[in-house]
């Protein structure tokens, strides 16, 4: 594995991931971001944040104004719920997440994490094309709606839960449709963005191949 030792680290250095449900950005992130000693947004909790706390209030997922009032509420402690990880949550911010309101109410936020005085990894849907396009690196981790259905079908069952396959595969699907198909920042992409695909890697491998595209651009700039 590169070691990016004889590498002197360009500062602040601001690294944008991407990509749909399940890919194994979240895991990348949070490698470059141990490996690299820089600060790590979860941009997920942000939405998964809004809806739970919809949910809990009786609202309705679907009323933007309702949606986009609880987003310019949001404060850092909301993001350290511990009912934020789940596939429940997950599927309530993908349906909070459509709302335009919502998502420009999240924008300073992000950014202001994303420019801080040593740079950022930031990961979630819109990073590369809508939130930091000034990225320095932009990766985009993606891998086949089956790969990703069924490693998250195995993580379940090695927590002990009793969960069906297909059905897994189907809310990949759902929420890969809803996430791409969406008007607002749709998941897509940058055009300057380097997909790695990890349909056929495992995590450490991933991590690799991120690690060697930072240091070609570091080498570069
Ligand atoms: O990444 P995670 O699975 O936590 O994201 C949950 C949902 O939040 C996504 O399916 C997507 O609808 C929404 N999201 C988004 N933009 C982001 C991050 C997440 O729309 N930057």
């Amino acid at each position: 594995m590169p070691e990016m030792t004889d590498v002197v680290l360009k500062r602040p250095l601001l690294i944008a991931i991407d990509g749909p449900a399940a890919a194994g950005k979240g895991t990348l992130a949070q490698g470059l971001a141990t490996r690299l000693q820089l600060p790590y947004l979860d941009t997920g909790l942000l939405y998964r944040a809004i809806g739970k706390l919809m949910q809990i209030a009786g609202l309705d997922l679907d009323d933007a104004q309702a949606a986009t009032a609880v987003a310019e509420k949001l404060t850092p402690a909301d993001l350290q719920r511990a009912d934020l990880r789940g596939r429940e949550a997950g599927e309530l911010a993908s349906r909070v997440a459509v709302h335009s309101g919502v998502r420009a109410a999240l924008i300073a936020f992000q950014r202001d994490f994303a420019h801080g005085p040593h740079g950022a990894v930031l990961d979630g849907r819109d990073i590369g094309t809508v939130i930091c396009p000034d990225a320095d690196v932009k990766l985009y981790v993606t891998a086949s709606a089956e790969v990703r259905a069924r490693r998250r079908t195995d993580e379940l069952l090695a927590k002990g839960r009793s969960v069906d396959y297909q059905a897994i595969l189907s809310e990949v699907k759902a929420r890969d449709a809803r996430d791409s198909g969406r008007v607002e920042a749709p998941l897509r992409p940058a055009d300057d963005a380097t997909v790695i695909d990890t349909s056929a890697l495992g995590p450490a491998e991933v991590l690799m191949t991120a690690l060697s595209i930072v240091e070609n651009w570091q080498k570069r700039h």
